[in-house]
């Protein structure tokens, strides 16, 4: 099998009917970057900062950081990378801060919670991401938007970074994309007032189904009681693709759920056209791909989403085996 995937490295993720879809990789250690040609893969769709934080002893100063921006973005040469900025707390712990105890870490000060109430931690951090991408692209996202105004202060604080370094003389990304994730159900009602402010959207399934469920993503009690191919997940996604496609703002699947084949198959029922996903599952999903016909799959979801069903896993793996998928 892993030859069969070798086999499709170099060729397109289009399906059957002539879809284009982008496959990304999520990354955080430099040693994720060498995973991204032999994936066969686009660009980095998720970046994750807080690595290079949890294997040191301190904070990294901006030089620091900036250095490790820099590689990544050598490394990556002309294929897109997404930052997205420091998202600790929760599950991710740095051993050398602490927020102090929280009953409900994961509902706790997190994220950009702790980004804008730290402003200097997060600046610091645009600042590098602003350095290292000097003369080139730079996308950065925030993590855990809960709100639009929590996306225009984060944005107001990016903005301030680039004044600070054109007063400095410095010089800046020849262009600046910045998006917002999708991870708390609360902003995936305020589509209409966030959609005009951002270039991109990213949906954290991992996020957003633990909070769309109130179920801890980490908790093996609970591991198995909701389904992330339910009818009410795929029904938000679907709605969300269509929202996004309405503003012409490209969205991005970057949770776990995308690099499974069937998730996958899911997801592009749905609307979505681009997939971040850990390197290994890049040649699963784009086999898939490769052997789906989505005009008929999509008819099927929407009927499918009509259901009142715990989960339509079982319908769609029959809808996959029967079609050699
Ligand atoms: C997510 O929540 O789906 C996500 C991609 O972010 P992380 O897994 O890093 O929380
Ligand atoms: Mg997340």
């Amino acid at each position: 099998q892993q030859a069969a995937f070798r086999a499709v490295r170099d060729l397109p993720a289009v399906t059957l009917d002539g879809q284009d879809v982008t496959l990304l990789i999520n990354a955080g250690l430099m040693i994720d970057l060498t995973h991204l040609k032999d994936a066969g893969a686009e660009g980095i769709g998720l970046y994750r900062t807080e690595v290079p934080f949890m294997i040191r002893d301190s904070f990294p100063g901006v030089q620091t950081q900036a250095d490790i921006y820099s590689r990544i973005l050598d490394h990556a040469g002309s294929k897109p990378v997404v930052f997205r900025t420091l998202d600790v707390g929760g599950d991710k712990l740095l051993p050398y801060w602490r927020g102090g105890h929280e009953d409900n870490p994961a509902m706790g000060w997190r994220a950009i919670r702790i980004g804008l109430d730290r402003p200097a931690l997060l600046r610091q951090q645009l600042r590098a991401l602003l350095r290292a991408a000097a003369g080139r692209s730079l996308s950065v996202m925030f993590p855990m938007i809960s709100e639009v105004a929590e996306f225009e202060a984060a944005k107001t604080l990016l903005q301030r970074e680039v004044e600070r370094e054109k007063s400095l003389g410095g010089s800046l990304p020849t262009e600046i994309k910045v998006g917002a994730m999708l991870e708390v159900p609360a902003l995936a009602l305020q589509l209409p007032q966030l959609l005009p402010r951002c270039d991109f959207l990213s949906l954290g399934s991992n996020d957003l189904v633990q909070f769309l469920f109130a179920a801890d993503r980490g908790n093996p009690r609970l591991a198995r009681r909701y389904d992330t191919l339910s009818p009410a997940v795929l029904t938000l996604v679907r709605d969300v693709a269509r929202r996004c496609d309405e503003h012409g703002v490209p969205l991005t699947v970057c949770g776990e759920m995308a690099g499974q084949p069937l998730e996958a198959l899911a997801l592009l029922a749905c609307g979505v056209r681009r997939l971040s996903m850990a390197p290994g599952f890049v040649g699963p999903v784009k086999t898939m791909i490769r052997s789906l016909e989505l005009a008929s799959l999509t008819a099927t979801i929407n009927q499918l989403l009509t259901l009142p069903d715990h989960s339509i896993r079982e319908q769609l793996r029959s809808y996959a085996l029967e079609r050699n998928i």
